[in-house]
């Protein structure tokens, strides 16, 4: 999905340009940076928004202070991923710095147990993460490295000017467009008044 053209950079909170058409956290994340292709928009502008998308995603139940060094091991994670992302979209085999990126991240996904009184007996519940932010991108790079592991079906949106992931989840294996609504109907515009302008000339 193309940003305003109008938009003022840099951002001061990403919040309103998260999309979720990645169709897995690891391609979400990847897409928090957007329009690679182009102006190269950061949307995890400050601690606080990586917080906010991390519960947005569904990988936390509440906003963790977010420091400013865990903001850049995010980011780092993040584009070690997608560097993972465009080797598999050229069909090759994922970055050895990738593999160490993930590899570092994954232990944290991992959740201590806790014991709790249930009704006069015991029982096991995951124990709260010593650090969420931490927890979080672990259960990012766990997914990235199950995606990885289908890498046939990580796809880049066929429109223009639009530079979105996404896992495709189709039986046929050919979605093209990160979303069919968006991205899908204004390319197809954009090409019937192409084809109009060439009738023409
Ligand atoms: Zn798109």
């Amino acid at each position: 999905m193309d940003l305003p053209a109008d938009l003022s950079l840099p951002l001061e909170r990403g919040a309103p340009w998260w999309y979720w058409l990645g169709g897995r956290p690891a391609l979400d994340f990847t897409n928090t940076f957007r329009e690679r292709w182009n102006r190269c928009v950061e949307t995890l502008v400050t601690g606080a928004d990586l917080g906010e998308w991390l519960v947005q995603a569904q990988l936390l139940d509440t906003v963790p202070p977010v420091t400013g060094p865990a903001l850049e091991r995010a980011r780092e994670l993040r584009e070690a991923i997608n560097d993972g992302v465009v080797a598999a979209l050229a069909g090759e085999p994922v970055p050895e710095h990738t593999l160490e990126a993930l590899a570092a991240a994954l232990p944290h996904a991992a959740r201590a147990e806790a014991v709790v009184r249930v009704d006069g007996t015991l029982a096991l519940v995951p124990a709260p993460p010593a650090d969420p932010v931490a927890h979080a991108l672990g259960l990012v790079a766990r997914d990235a490295v199950e995606m990885f592991g289908a890498a046939d079906r990580i796809r880049v949106c066929a429109s223009d000017t639009c530079s979105a992931r996404f896992f495709d989840r189709s039986p046929t294996g050919n979605r093209r467009w990160c979303s069919i609504r968006g991205c899908g109907n204004v390319e197809k515009a954009r090409r019937h008044r192409r084809r109009q302008q060439e009738t023409r000339t």
